[in-house]
């Protein structure tokens, strides 16, 4: 057989299955895109579990009239242009792919306006088609997005998709997460044009308290032991359940430099840190480490859900240590070997 290239679209359509697993990836990819354009009012407006309509409405920076088209092609970013930028990324984005893949697999309009344009223009890309039009809008500044009939044309991906309630759910469970890393940002999220979730924007430590509870609960937040440690270039700061707080969570969230990943690393000293006082259970945590770019590899995973730690045993044990001298702090338990 002969060796050919893939047609674009269908190159598109390929990188798609790889980023797009389901509406919720979508909103990920397209709120990331807005917070990394600096927005600090993100909404989302979701139909039916997002297979009808996924719109996302940022005041971000925007995006240039002469830019639009550009955006929608693969490979195209603004936000990397060396290995070096690539080495030291603190954005989200960094492929150039997402609205490629996203525009590959539905019907995606495009509206934008930048601080220097006087009027908006809008883009418009469905499925196969790779001629992208250009058109004036009325916008303010900022961008909205709107993505229809997710995967319309790839039958087999829309058969995937499960009852419009789990699809919502997936949403609304990544919000939180993202909205608990970024407390400073105005969330609101619709479904079927009812206003499901508002977070508002924290700028003090009630107001960031009250997030807290919003996300993760009322007796979490309450009892939560204050994680805020430093050392050496690394910094863990954030929540974990207090150990006299019994009740099972699912909160287990943990961000790289305001990245949510999945680590095992985290859980693992969590665990043991609280296994060394005979509490055996794995506790609830929110907990955001912060260290040198360079030290991180994010480019491991097409949806970038993992990381890669070129120290990991020292940030596994810089983290133990974190949650070790926040048990020993606790006033309401004493633990003997502890009671210098
Ligand atoms: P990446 O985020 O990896 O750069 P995307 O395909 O997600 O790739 O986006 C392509 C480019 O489009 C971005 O680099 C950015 O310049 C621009 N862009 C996308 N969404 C927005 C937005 N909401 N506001 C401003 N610019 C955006
Ligand atoms: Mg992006």
């Amino acid at each position: 057989m002969a060796i050919e290239l893939l047609p674009p679209q269908l190159a598109n359509q390929i990188a798609a299955g790889e980023v797009v697993e389901r509406p919720a990836s979508v909103v990920k990819e397209l709120v990331e895109n807005s917070l990394d354009a600096g927005a600090t009012r993100v909404e989302i407006d979701i139909d039916k579990g997002g297979s009808k309509l996924i719109r996302i409405r940022d005041n971000g920076m925007g995006i240039a009239k002469d830019e639009l088209a550009l955006a929608l092609s693969r490979h195209a970013t603004s936000k990397v242009h060396s290995l070096d930028d690539l080495e030291a990324i603190l954005s989200f984005g960094f492929r150039g792919e997402a609205l490629a893949s996203i525009s590959s697999v539905s019907r995606l309009t495009l509206t934008s306006k930048t601080a220097e344009q006087s009027e908006a223009w809008q883009a418009y890309a469905e499925g196969s088609q790779m001629d992208v039009k250009v058109t004036p809008a009325a916008h303010p500044q900022g961008s909205t997005i709107e993505v229809v009939d997710l995967f319309f044309n790839t039958p087999a991906r829309r058969r995937f998709l499960k009852s419009d309630k789990t699809e919502f759910t997936h949403i609304d469970e990544w919000l939180k997460r993202i909205a608990m890393a970024r407390s400073d940002i105005h969330f609101a999220l619709t479904h079927n044009g009812k206003l499901v979730r508002q977070y508002r924007p924290a700028n003090t430590d009630i107001q960031t308290q009250q997030r807290l509870a919003q996300i993760c609960g009322r007796a979490f937040a309450e009892q939560a032991l204050r994680i805020n440690c430093e050392h050496d270039g690394l910094s863990l700061s954030g929540y974990l359940q207090s150990p006299n707080d019994s009740v099972l969570t699912d909160t287990s969230f943990f961000y790289v430099n305001g990245r949510l990943v999945r680590d095992r690393l985290v859980n693992h000293a969590v665990k043991q840190a609280f296994a060394e006082h005979g509490i055996d259970h794995q506790p609830g945590y929110v907990l955001m480490l912060a260290l040198d770019p360079h030290q991180v590899d994010v480019n491991v995973h097409p949806a970038k859900h993992e990381v890669r730690f070129h120290q990991s045993r020292y940030v596994h044990d810089f983290i133990l240590q974190a949650i070790q001298s926040a048990l020993v702090q606790m006033p309401e338990l004493s633990f003997p070997e502890c009671s210098e």
